[in-house]
């Protein structure tokens, strides 16, 4: 149980206050917690902000964490997965959590999508982290990096050993903050033709970006790398190399 759900449980309360205190919480604000466990984030979390929605997917957790926070008006426990919970879309939104690792990704991924958030601190099993800032040419760099990086500025702030989790986990935790930038690089219209050429570019990462989206997107070959030279991409490079301005101008000239 604890593996599948990604349950190492943070027991070391300065890590959780530093982790609260890296989301610039007011007392104005909405926070949603993915997976509050315990609570031990929940707790910190509901000392500074207005309110805090925080999203279990374990009904036996979720019923003890609202028998504990009953009396706690500004504490609202939804027993629910994330990934298939809708966030009130009314309110803006800050969003805290160490997240379940074996879903860090979709979480991350979810969250993009929506438009009414500022803030977002993630603890993160280290690689994770490292994809989500690597720049272009780095072997890290990948859909997500450039997806969180188009939303977002992207910053690591400190790691936190094994140590101070239970059970103990198999891997280094970084928490990495994302602050959603007011003018994203793309605009709305245009995520899902974007999003699609991305993940095609990447899908056969060590070809050529001409010969990857030749296979990913069954076009004729010497009219796609007429629309590549044309967004002053050379053919002959890989995708791990391109700016992410470059899949911007690239999703511009593709049909
Ligand atoms: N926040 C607590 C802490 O720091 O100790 C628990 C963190 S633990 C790494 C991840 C939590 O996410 C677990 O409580 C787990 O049950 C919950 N979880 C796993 N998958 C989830 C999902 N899809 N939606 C919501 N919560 C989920």
């Amino acid at each position: 149980m604890y593996t599948r759900l990604g349950q190492n449980f943070l027991v070391d309360k300065n890590i959780a206050k530093k982790i609260a205190k890296s989301a610039d919480i007011l007392s104005s604000d909405t926070v949603i917690e993915i997976g509050p466990g315990k609570g031990i984030l929940t707790e910190v979390l509901s000392q500074t902000s207005k309110k805090i929605i925080a999203v279990e997917i374990d009904r036996k957790l979720a019923e003890e964490l609202i028998e504990k926070y009953r009396n706690q008006t500004n504490i609202k426990i939804v027993n629910a997965d994330f990934l298939k919970y809708n966030p009130p879309k009314k309110l803006k939104l800050k969003f805290v959590a160490n997240l379940p690792y074996y879903i860090s990704s979709a979480i991350i991924e979810k969250i993009l999508h929506l438009n009414n958030w500022d803030t977002a601190v993630f603890m993160i099993q280290k690689e994770v982290a490292d994809r989500i800032i690597a720049p272009p040419g780095s072997c890290d760099y990948s859909v997500l990096s450039i997806a969180c990086q188009i939303f977002c500025s992207v910053e690591k702030t400190f790691n936190v050993p094994g140590t101070c989790f239970h059970p103990k986990p198999e891997v280094t935790s970084t928490v990495v903050k994302l602050k959603r930038l007011k003018n994203p690089l793309i605009k709305k219209n245009e995520e899902k033709k974007f999003f699609k050429i991305l993940k095609s570019a990447f899908l056969h990462r060590r070809k050529t970006i001409l010969n990857s989206l030749c296979l990913s997107l069954h076009k004729d070959k010497k009219n796609l790398e007429e629309k590549i030279l044309e967004s002053g991409i050379s053919p002959l490079c890989r995708a791990e190399t391109i700016s992410i301005e470059g899949f911007v101008k690239l999703a511009k000239v593709l049909t």
